[in-house]
């Protein structure tokens, strides 16, 4: 795979800007079909084809660094002296740093919130809080008093919701016998982390393993069936990552091989961790933004946003945005979200980020524009979702969400758009 390549994967659910109208569009069939009514004018109780359940894992599939509890979101700040864990409540609109004690000014490795010197992956899963720390290296002084590097395995940790009772879990190999120098992945889910390590070495030639460990024993299983299993031979970091989720079943992607704008193919498949078993769901259009179930997919061609059948393995149109541009689908529980999309080819700096929101019968629900000061080539996107909001990246490297909407909003034609806020870091003290 393309470091292309793995960079439009990654932008996939990035978005924004277009304009136009929105059109009805050809009628559709099938499953989708029987809830779907294009053009009309809808309830906003149609059932959606996503599972609730399914939000577990995407709310935290793109942004690594964002995970909701049942009490509030938490991501990441990157402050002078390293990268600290940041919480908000549910309805809140304010961060505070998580860390209880009194005199901390949250600025060293001393405080509770500190996680690492840069973002790391974090989860969150039966009341803890996991994250994911990167190889590192320690000055040790051996016994002829010679300081020298000592290298620390990359591990998983846990920690209580407040920050407290930091504990290591697992390491993710053993010291001394393997080297993984990156990661291109570790999700939490389910009660179980899955890891992507990866070695490059010398000549270019890239190592990759998948490997998962189960929360609840805090033990490292091995390599996933995805190593054993998945059909391509050119083994690459991406491919056999969790993907996203459909209710308790966790969905893993083959990703097809090919440069940007190719036809391939990828194929999913249902991993079950308790067997480390892979039961093959079938083929999906490789670069469709959307969300591809175990049954089936929404997902955007073009403006049009259509049904992916993967017996047939073609899509039956169900609705025409009308909108110009490259456009991305967002898809959630109770609601659509299509936006312009970003290329990896296009560097033109934009004023802003347009939003559109629709209904499970593309009724729409509304849209919303997020400005920025300076014009940008870094373009904002939904960075994840909570039962009464979505929130947004203003840029997309941001590890934290700037603003927010209120889904209770939904109906209204312009979508009001809220400001997080963090605490602000005294450097006088
Ligand atoms: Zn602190």
């Amino acid at each position: 795979m393309s470091c292309i390549r793995i960079i439009t994967v990654i932008l996939l659910t990035l978005g924004l800007c277009a304009c136009g109208k929105n059109a009805p569009a050809e009628s559709s069939s099938g499953s989708i079909a029987s809830a779907v009514h294009v053009g009309e004018t809808t309830d906003m109780n149609t059932p959606s084809l996503l599972s609730e359940k399914r939000i577990s894992v995407f709310r935290n599939h793109v942004n690594l660094h964002f995970v909701l509890s049942e009490d509030g979101i938490y991501c990441q700040e990157i402050r002078e002296n390293g990268c600290f864990a940041l919480y908000c409540d549910r309805l809140s609109d304010q961060f505070v740093v998580l860390c209880g004690r009194p005199d901390c000014l949250h600025q060293d490795q001393n405080c509770d919130a500190f996680i690492h010197h840069f973002p790391s992956p974090m989860g969150y899963w039966d009341g803890k809080l996991y994250y994911f720390l990167p190889k590192d290296f320690e000055l040790v002084t051996d016994s002829n008093g010679v300081e020298k590097y000592k290298d620390i395995p990359a591990s998983v940790w846990q920690m209580d919701p407040d920050g407290r009772n930091k504990q290591k879990l697992m390491d993710c190999y053993e010291q001394g016998k393997e080297e993984f120098s990156g990661y291109t992945g570790v999700f939490f889910t389910h009660g179980y982390v899955e890891l992507g390590l990866h070695h490059i070495g010398t000549h270019g030639e890239v190592a990759s393993v998948r490997r998962y460990g189960d929360l609840r024993s805090g033990k490292l299983l091995g390599e996933t069936a995805a190593v054993r299993d998945l059909a391509s031979e050119l083994k690459n970091p991406i491919e056999g990552a969790v993907y996203d989720s459909d209710g308790d079943a966790i969905i893993i992607m083959d990703y097809a091989f090919g440069e940007e704008g190719s036809e391939g193919m990828d194929t999913l498949y249902v991993w079950d961790p308790a067997a480390n078993t892979l039961r093959r769901i079938g083929r999906k259009p490789a670069n469709a933004s959307g969300w591809f179930g175990t049954k089936e997919g929404i997902y955007l061609d073009g403006a049009v946003i259509k049904r992916w059948d993967y017996a047939a393995e073609t899509g039956t149109p169900l609705f025409d945005t009308g909108l110009e541009g490259n456009l991305i689908l967002n898809v959630y529980p109770d609601c659509l979200v299509v936006s312009a999309g970003y290329s990896v080819f296009e560097q033109k700096a934009v004023s802003a980020t347009d939003f559109w929101f629709y209904d499970w019968n593309f009724a729409s629900l509304g849209h919303c524009r997020l400005p920025y000061e300076i014009p940008t080539p870094d373009r904002g996107s939904v960075f994840g979702e909570t039962a009464e909001r979505l929130l947004f990246v203003g840029k997309r490297a941001g590890t934290k969400p700037d603003y927010y909407i209120n889904k209770s909003d939904f109906g209204k034609e312009e979508i009001t758009l809220y400001e997080y806020h963090y605490p602000v870091m005294d450097l006088s003290k």
